[in-house]
């Protein structure tokens, strides 16, 4: 299974200060790049990837660029591919038209085989013009990396990150299935009637960023002063980050070791998050990495996940008797069945339900109110279950620190 695993490392002065040249050189070679595209794409000349990389080869003869020649070529080299990528993922209306690379983004830099060498018998990682790297390895593999990234956050931390083909033991099985409702107020409740706290990290740390901010407003943009505040402030939120992916991290692995399936609801995170009154608290909460974490790790450990469609009235159905109350509000935390008499709380019956209805896929529709097709049912489909099929390749991203 390709996995991409990212440990943490620590250059030396030297180092640094060819790192700071190869991600320039590898940015300026993408944005020169990008340009030649854009103004023959207005002109009505196509460039591809092979005259991309003839004009690279010229830009290296001139006098001005000749300082491209001083970092490694395997970099600038793999730049040009992403720009393909991304110029490949524009043309199929992926993604939008690809954009300059910016400096005070997070920086990367990518070697294929021959821009490194892996010993395993000393794990020694030697990258070409910058020699050994002083890394972390926090993590066991076996397989020998394909790729190797070498990024640098805005935080200033240096990280490496190697595509890996490894042999994945799955889990036991136990089961056991469990249906998840995902909310704001509790990270997730459990159709076992379990809650999972939301520990609101950034809550916590708001005031201490906001305080960085401002001061950071005032300083004069540009200067050094500026500069040490800014990295002060992505300091500040690389630690929130962190906080924030090493909890989901915990509850993630330890659903996934419980369960041998898993329901969740799709949620569309996205227009949560631009909806105002929701923003701060939903991507706080990572909802939405959340269901990616879920589905990375049940395809690692040989576990199924289930999603529901969004429309589906998970909250407005009895999860005793399947009667509909299209009239719940929002804010009702617990009710009785109009039908049963069942008192409910809002996200285990929530939950319950999510549970059921991607197990028997069958579709539930709330009496006497409009429900939206899913995409499915629209294409022609008579399925609303929606279960993803383990892919070929799961990516797994493990990133580790210490102290
Ligand atoms: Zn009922």
């Amino acid at each position: 299974m390709k996995v991409s695993l990212k440990f943490r490392f620590y250059p030396d002065e030297l180092q640094k200060e060819m790192l700071a040249r190869t991600f320039g050189c590898v940015r300026l070679v993408y944005n020169e790049m990008l340009q030649l595209r854009t103004d023959s794409f207005k002109a009505g000349v196509s460039v591809n990837y092979n005259a991309s990389s003839r004009a690279l080869t010229a830009l290296k003869k001139t006098p001005e660029k000749a300082f491209l020649n001083e970092v490694s070529c395997v970099p600038l080299q793999q730049s040009l591919r992403h720009l393909q990528t991304a110029f490949t993922n524009f043309f199929a209306k992926r993604a939008a038209y690809p954009a300059f690379k910016r400096k005070h983004g997070g920086q990367a830099a990518e070697f294929t085989a021959g821009g490194f060498r892996w010993k395993p018998e000393d794990k020694s990682l030697t990258i070409a013009k910058l020699g050994r790297l002083d890394v972390r390895w926090s993590r066991e593999f076996t397989s020998h990396p394909t790729t190797v990234t070498i990024t640098k956050d805005p935080s200033g931390r240096y990280f490496v990150t190697l595509c890996l083909d490894e042999v994945v033991q799955a889990l036991p099985k136990t089961g056991d299935e469990v249906g998840i409702d995902l909310g704001v107020i509790h990270l997730a409740t459990l159709s076992t009637g379990e809650r999972i706290a939301n520990p609101r990290h950034t809550n916590r740390r708001a005031q201490k960023l906001a305080r960085l901010q401002r001061v950071l407003a005032r300083r004069k943009d540009g200067s050094g002063r500026w500069q040490r505040q800014r990295q002060k402030v992505a300091r500040c939120h690389a630690r929130i980050a962190d906080a924030r992916k090493d909890h989901l991290d915990k509850v993630t692995t330890d659903l996934v070791r419980r369960f041998d399936v898993i329901a969740l609801k799709d949620l569309h995170v996205r227009s949560m998050v631009r909806d105002r009154r929701f923003a701060r608290t939903v991507s706080d909460a990572g909802l939405g990495t959340f269901r990616t974490m879920v589905e990375y790790k049940a395809r690692w450990y040989g576990k199924e996940v289930r999603v529901a469609d969004r429309f589906f009235p998970s909250s407005k159905r009895c999860s005793a008797c399947g009667h509909v109350h299209p009239t719940l509000r929002v804010d009702t935390r617990k009710f009785a069945c109009e039908k049963c008499g069942v008192v409910h709380d809002r996200e285990v019956n929530a939950a319950k339900n999510i549970c059921e209805f991607t197990a028997v896929g069958q579709t539930v529709k709330a009496r006497g109110e409009k429900v939206r097709p899913s995409q499915a049912s629209a294409r022609g489909g008579t399925s609303r279950r929606n279960v993803n099929p383990p892919s070929a390749s799961a990516e797994m991203e493990c990133q580790v620190h210490d102290g």
